[in-house]
Formats: C-alpha cells, sequence, structure tokens
C-alpha cells in the first residue's frame, strides 16, 4: 500500500514536471546526480518563498546538490535546452524580493542537505589562517568550525543564518566593515560553476576577471560552491557599548582604523530610535531593563535619538586592562553621559546576537511577515540632509522596525568587485528593517511601509541625494544600468562571457533568459 502510495505520488509529480520543462527534466534525471533533484511539493514550496514574504516563485524542481558536479549537470542541461529553463541558487532565502527564486526552471536549494550524502563541510587550513567552506554553508557553522581553532573570520554579517554564497553575492556588511572592508574583501578563491556549467577557480591570480564579477556579482556570473576565506585569532569576550551620539563621533571611530588595536573600537554600528520605535527595535536586545537609565527618559519630545553600537574584543590575558582601554576611547566621544549601557559576553554570542531576536521574534509570530526592507548607501556628504528629510521627517513617529546606520570607508571596498557603492570615500549604511503586521493599524501595513520607502528614493531623488541600493532590487534594465552607473558595461560584459544565456538568478531580473533556435544549441 504505501509502495503503491508513494509510486502515484511520483508519478503525478512526474506528469506535473513533464508539463513544464519536457525534455530538460528528463534529460536532468538521466544525467546521475549524487545529491537530489526533487520535485516534493514542501521543498517546491520552500524554494518559491523568501524572507522577504513579497513575491512568490514557484520552481519545477529543487535540487539538492552534494558538490559542484551536481550544479554543473543542472546548469549544463540549462544551457543545453531549448527551451529558456533557469537556475537559481538559493542560501538560505533571505532575500526580499525573490532574488533567489525561478519559475521556469530549477533552484538549487544550497544550505542544508538531504538524504545520505553531504557537501563537503569547512576545512581549516589553521597555520595559513583561512578555511575553505561550501557556498551553502551558513556563516554560523563556519564559525562553530573555525572556533574550534581558536580563529574566526573577520568580517561579519549581523545576522549569522545567512549563507556564505548569499552574502558574498551582495557584500557582507556589519560593524567590522570600516576596519576590514565588506566579507567579499576578505575572500582568497572561490569554485564557481559558470553559465555554461564549467567549473572555475578563481581568485587574485587565476580567472581573476570571473572572482572579481562574482564578489557582488548577485549571482550573475556563477554559482559559488567553494570560497576560501581569510581568518584571524577570535577574541573570547566582547565588551559591547550602546550610547547616543552624532555621527562625528562615529566617522572619529571608523578613521582610527589605522591605529594599534587597543586604540580603536572593533565593531561600530549604532541606530535611529523615533518614539515608537522603543518598541519596535528588536536589534539592542542585548540591553535589559538592569540598564542604568531607561533610553525613554532620555527622549526629546516628538524627537529622534541616535544610537552607536560598538563593541571592543578582547582575550582573557588582556582582561584586566579592557575597562581602562574602553573608557580611554570612549572619552574622546561626544554621547549623553548618562547614557551608557555595557554588557560583557562570549565573542560567539555577540556575533550571533540577532539570532537571540529572531527567536523572541518567532515566539510571538512576528518573524514570519511581509518585509518590505531598504537598504540605502549614503555619501557622507549628505547624511545631514537625509536625516532631516528622512528620520525627521517622512518617517514622523513611527518606524515598525530598527533602522540601523553606521557608516564606512571606501579604501576598504575593491572597486574591481561588481557592488557599486557611492562616489565618496566615506559612506553610511541606512537599513530600514521593518516588518509590515496585520495590526489593524494603517501606519504597519505594508501599503502603508512600500509607499514611504518610494517617498523616500523619491525625496533623495529630489534633493540630489546620490544614494545607491544595497541588496538592491529593480524591474527594468534601464534602472539596473542606472544603477550600475558606469560599471554597467563591464557587468554586461562579464555577463555575455559567463551566462551568455542569462540562465543563472534571473530572480534579480537584471537579464532575460534568452531563447536559443535550435540551429544554434550548443554542441
Ligand atoms: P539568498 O537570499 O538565498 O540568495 C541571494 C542571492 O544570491 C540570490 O540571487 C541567489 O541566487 C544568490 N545566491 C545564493 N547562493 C549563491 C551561491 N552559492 N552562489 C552564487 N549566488 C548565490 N546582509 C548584510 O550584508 N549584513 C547584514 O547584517 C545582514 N543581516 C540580515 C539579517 C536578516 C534577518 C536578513 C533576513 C538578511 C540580512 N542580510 C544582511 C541580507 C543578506 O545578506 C541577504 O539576504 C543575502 O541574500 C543572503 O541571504 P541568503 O544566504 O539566504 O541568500
Amino acid at each position: 500500500m504505501a509502495t503503491m502510495l508513494l509510486l502515484t505520488f511520483l508519478i503525478s509529480s512526474l506528469i506535473m514536471v513533464t508539463v513544464g520543462l519536457a525534455i530538460d527534466f528528463m534529460e536532468i534525471l538521466r544525467l546521475g546526480i549524487d545529491g537530489q533533484l526533487s520535485v516534493d511539493p514542501s521543498d517546491v514550496e520552500t524554494a518559491s518563498l523568501d524572507f522577504g514574504l513579497l513575491t512568490r516563485g514557484q520552481p519545477l524542481a529543487v535540487l539538492h546538490p552534494v558538490s559542484a558536479q551536481d550544479i554543473a549537470r543542472v546548469v549544463k542541461a540549462a544551457y543545453g535546452s531549448n527551451q529558456g529553463m533557469t537556475v537559481s541558487a538559493r542560501g538560505h532565502g533571505h532575500s526580499i524580493n525573490g532574488q533567489a527564486q525561478t519559475t521556469n526552471g530549477v533552484v538549487i536549494q544550497m544550505s542544508g542537505w538531504k538524504g545520505g550524502n553531504k557537501p563537503p563541510r569547512p576545512h581549516v587550513w589553521a597555520e595559513e589562517r583561512y578555511v575553505d567552506v561550501w557556498g551553502g554553508d551558513l556563516w554560523i557553522d563556519v564559525l562553530k568550525s573555525t572556533l574550534e581553532y581558536g580563529l574566526a573570520p573577520k568580517s561579519w554579517t549581523d545576522y549569522l543564518y545567512l549563507s556564505v554564497g548569499g552574502t558574498l553575492s551582495n557584500a557582507g556588511i556589519s560593524g567590522q566593515a570600516f576596519n576590514h572592508g565588506p566579507q567579499i574583501s576578505n575572500v582568497y578563491e572561490l569554485d564557481v560553476v559558470t553559465g555554461k556549467g564549467e567549473v572555475l577557480t578563481c581568485s587574485e591570480d587565476e580567472n581573476t576577471e570571473l572572482f572579481h564579477a562574482v564578489l557582488g556579482g548577485l549571482g550573475q556570473f556563477g554559482i559559488i560552491t567553494r570560497a576560501r576565506i581569510s581568518l584571524e585569532p577570535a577574541p573570547n569576550m566582547s565588551t559591547y557599548s550602546n550610547f547616543s551620539a552624532f555621527t562625528s563621533d562615529q566617522e572619529h571611530l571608523i578613521s582610527l582604523h589605522a591605529e594599534p588595536s587597543n586604540q580603536k573600537f572593533d565593531y561600530v554600528e549604532g541606530f535611529v530610535i523615533v518614539a515608537e520605535g522603543l518598541i519596535n527595535n528588536w536589534r539592542s536586545s542585548l540591553f535589559s531593563p538592569q540598564n542604568p537609565v531607561k533610553i525613554s527618559t532620555l527622549f526629546p519630545t516628538g524627537g529622534v535619538l541616535y544610537c552607536l553600537e560598538i563593541a571592543k574584543n578582547y582575550h582573557e590575558s588582556t582582561a584586566q586592562t579592557i575597562d581602562q582601554e574602553v573608557e580611554f576611547l570612549l572619552k574622546k566621544l561626544n554621547f549623553i553621559s548618562t547614557s551608557v549601557f555595557t554588557t560583557d559576553l562570549l565573542y560567539v554570542d555577540f556575533l550571533d546576537r540577532v539570532h537571540m531576536a529572531e527567536m523572541k521574534l518567532r515566539s510571538k509570530g512576528l518573524w514570519e511577515v511581509p518585509h518590505p526592507w531598504l537598504n540605502l548607501f549614503i555619501p557622507s556628504s549628505k547624511i545631514a540632509e537625509f536625516d532631516k528629510g528622512v528620520f525627521k521627517g517622512i518617517l514622523g513617529n513611527k518606524t515598525s522596525g530598527p533602522i540601523l546606520i553606521y557608516p564606512m570607508n571606501k579604501n576598504k571596498w575593491d572597486h574591481r568587485s561588481s557592488v557599486v557603492t557611492p562616489d565618496e570615500g566615506l559612506f553610511y549604511l541606512v537599513a530600514l528593517l521593518r516588518s509590515a503586521l496585520d495590526s489593524g493599524e494603517e501606519t504597519q501595513s505594508l501599503e502603508y511601509l512600500n509607499n514611504q520607502n518610494r517617498q523616500i528614493l523619491r525625496y533623495c531623488d529630489e534633493a540630489g541625494i546620490k544614494v545607491k541600493r544595497y541588496l538592491p532590487h529593480y524591474t527594468t534594465q534601464q534602472e539596473w544600468m542606472d544603477h550600475f552607473g558606469n560599471k554597467w558595461d563591464r557587468f554586461y560584459e562579464m555577463k555575455m562571457e559567463f551566462d551568455p544565456r542569462h540562465i543563472l538568478a534571473s530572480g534579480q531580473r537584471i537579464f532575460t533568459p534568452t531563447f536559443p533556435s535550435l540551429s544554434n544549441m550548443p554542441s
């Protein structure tokens, strides 16, 4: 009975798939993949959605690969297909606008695995101070593996349940980027499956063009299957402070990047709080009620507060002097003196702090809700104008989620990568990380927040604030050309070289897959 049910399921699934994929899919099935090619409805459903919950794109099948070869086989079949079949790598599905989705092809589920075979685990080269990781590994697992050797990557994202391939396709930023650059500046080597199905190793010395194109390349040139990431000795502990300050303090802190390590902080971020944001700021969850001053007592009526989050890492061996070092560094800043909150925690807990917030939000049913997030890079010369027009203007007193703000040094970003940043030596990330809720309150609705995002972008445009979007999302090629500016020609050239049929990551909506005529099929 069980066998019959299973067979019925398999047959009905195959009929469903053959309607869309016909010969291509059968071709792939015959290719001998070591992982699993699944048409299981729950796999397909998962791959249809992402963290944003704003778009849905149902793939025809989902591949759970265990090697670069598995991926290469599927991409080759798509490349050779005459039906415009697409292939999209999906890390942990934490995009906002369907960037890892596809409707006419296969989603390669890079993170996690199914069945007996597994992708390779991280391999730490302790002496050389780097780690080789699978493109679908989550950063939390990379951290755990490297900590076994007392080592850790240098540059992070705030949240570690993101995949290596996913963040390297964007940039990967957090409060260490001012010092170490984004994650894409801390990679030595990649293995990539191109849009032609070739498996290529690339680095500064080998297949250099591909290496730079893939970093920040929005998945357009290849699927990252292995990344070699630079490591440093891991600190044991972090002292973490959080206080009101102005952008000049932030800029002062990040200007110290050339100083000896005991004369600078290791992490500099910050967030904006408007009155209502006190409730919604899940990012500041490390600071509990025992903190000396309640933020609400500092609040100017109808105003905005700016909080600086800074961390100083240390080892047990330097624990004696850490308080003095922090005090020395804090002296140079202009915050409200009663507003310093400090907490001491294990390095891994510090890095994994957003996961704690995730757990709380999940328990209240507030994690799996639509996320109309807007991430902008803003030239430093215009940040005051942005503050006036957006934080103190358009937002009113409502935020519906955390708003991060922190500066970065452009010279820590390799201009040869695909990512685009403003044309100034110093620029800010402003991340409006808002959740839409069905609470009946208009200002929390998806429509309201989407409108506000559009208003912010229009304001920047009209005020001549030349922002660049981080984790960008556009729907027309003209908008993408404007986004890339003078990098567009190169981006297009690389696309034609490494993914000429526009098979990969079509969910980014930069290029439309091409349908070759049968006579032009690759041999
Ligand atoms: P996915 O969303 O699955 O994929 C993103 C894109 O990359 C898609 O186009 C996909 O096709 C492509 N892709 C995925 N894997 C590969 C691969 N192996 N090779 C080539 N292309 C691939 N970003 C930051 O920089 N800093 C942060 O602090 C930060 N915090 C976040 C916190 C939360 C709660 C969330 C939801 C997101 C955050 N992000 C942050 C954004 C995050 O970097 C992006 O969502 C990114 O896409 C990584 O997510 P992912 O691994 O799930 O990739």
